[in-house]
């Protein structure tokens, strides 16, 4: 157990795990306001499904592939335009948005300036004496302290740490979360010769959701590499299936459909792609004496909307307690739930 010596609650800061655009939503708009924010991230890298592959040369954005303006809140907007990252989409530009450099170009710019510690997996939540402190362990042992906990991560891994961690407590928010559902989506990164397939035509169908030529999308020097994200159904049936099968019949059926041959191809697994269930709640709290929220796609009806919308309401909450106290929802006190404050 780590050695507390840390007494005076208000010293220390706001601890986020999760560096998604919800977790660096969040910090950014704290950090804003001075308040001394620390970020988890397990991955070598920011973004979470906002995530870009390169390799001989090319870029696939392999989570999600392009932004809806539609779906940004405003005030993410307008923090977004000023870090001049976003480009419309070269063969959507009406409708979509971009980054030259790939997704992930956006959260990068978004965690400049935080204290963000990646490769840190969060792995044990504790309460300190006292009850005033959170304490996080990462799993390489290290202690972490804060007066705020946020878990910025999917319901099922927000599941998982809380359960780990107190078994027999917050029944009511882990009730909650268990509420949210995902599905997975299987994506395929390939590589095709854009000279022996000069005109394409890759509407998707069946099995196939969607396809992306990133290069046609806009990404610098990566003609000929598609992402391909199959639907539901098939990611659902075939997610624990051997790899190597599961590229054999991607591939057979791609080259069936289109009559195209893959010059390369590998696969990446999102075993939480997108809500398929949310709640309308901004964001999920535990009564405790130290706050503890939950936010992310799960609230606020999902999605990169739902998800930019929950972490503005827990930002408001944070920095405006006395005008936000009606937003979101105190599990384990029976109350109805609120709506997004946005
Ligand atoms: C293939 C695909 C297609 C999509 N298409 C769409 C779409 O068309 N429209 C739409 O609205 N949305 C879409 N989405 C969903 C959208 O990308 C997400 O809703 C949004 O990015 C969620 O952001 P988030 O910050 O809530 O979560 P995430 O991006 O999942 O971020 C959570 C972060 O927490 C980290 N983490 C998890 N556990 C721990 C831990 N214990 N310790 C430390 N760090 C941890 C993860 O590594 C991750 O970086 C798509 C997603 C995928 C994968």
């Amino acid at each position: 157990m780590a050695n507390l010596s840390v007494t005076n609650p208000s010293d220390l800061g706001v601890l986020v795990v999760g560096a998604g655009l919800s977790g660096l939503t969040l910090a950014r708009r704290l950090m804003a306001d001075s308040v001394k924010v620390t970020v988890f991230e397990k991955s070598r890298g920011v973004g979470g499904r906002l995530a870009t592959r390169r390799g001989s040369g090319c870029l696939w954005d392999h989570g999600i592939t392009s932004l809806d303006p539609a779906e940004i809140p405003p005030e993410n907007y307008l923090d977004w335009k000023n870090l001049g990252v976003l480009s419309p989409r070269k063969d959507n530009p009406k409708l979509s948005w971009i980054c030259c450099e790939g997704m992930t170009q956006l959260p990068k710019a978004l965690e400049k300036g935080l204290d963000c510690l990646r490769h840190t997996k969060i792995d044990l939540i504790r309460i300190g004496p006292g009850g005033k402190v959170w304490m996080i362990r990462d799993e390489s042992g290290g202690w972490h302290y804060g007066h705020t906990l946020v878990l910025a991560i999917p319901a099922p891994q927000a599941l998982v740490l809380l359960d780990g961690s107190f078994p027999h407590q917050m029944v009511s928010l882990k009730e909650s979360l268990l509420r949210i559902q995902y599905r997975p989506t299987l994506t395929l990164l390939a590589k095709i010769n854009r000279r022996k397939y000069a005109q394409l035509n890759l509407k998707p169908e069946g099995a196939i959701e969607t396809i992306v030529e990133n290069g046609e999308k806009g990404l610098k020097d990566s003609e000929g590499a598609l992402t391909i994200h199959m639907n539901e159904k098939f990611s659902r049936k075939h997610f624990e299936s051997n790899e190597a099968e599961i590229l054999a019949e991607v591939t057979t059926l791609f080259k069936k459909k289109y009559k195209i041959e893959f010059t390369s191809v590998e696969l990446k697994k999102w075993r939480y792609s997108q809500v398929v269930q949310a709640l309308e709640e901004s964001y999920a709290t535990a009564k405790l004496t130290s706050p503890l929220y939950v936010i992310g796609d799960g609230f606020c009806g999902g999605g990169i909307k739902g998800a930019l919308l929950s972490a503005n309401a827990l930002a408001d909450k944070i920095l405006h307690p006395e005008q936000t106290l009606k937003f979101g929802r105190e599990y384990g006190k029976g109350k109805k739930h609120n709506h997004c404050s946005k």
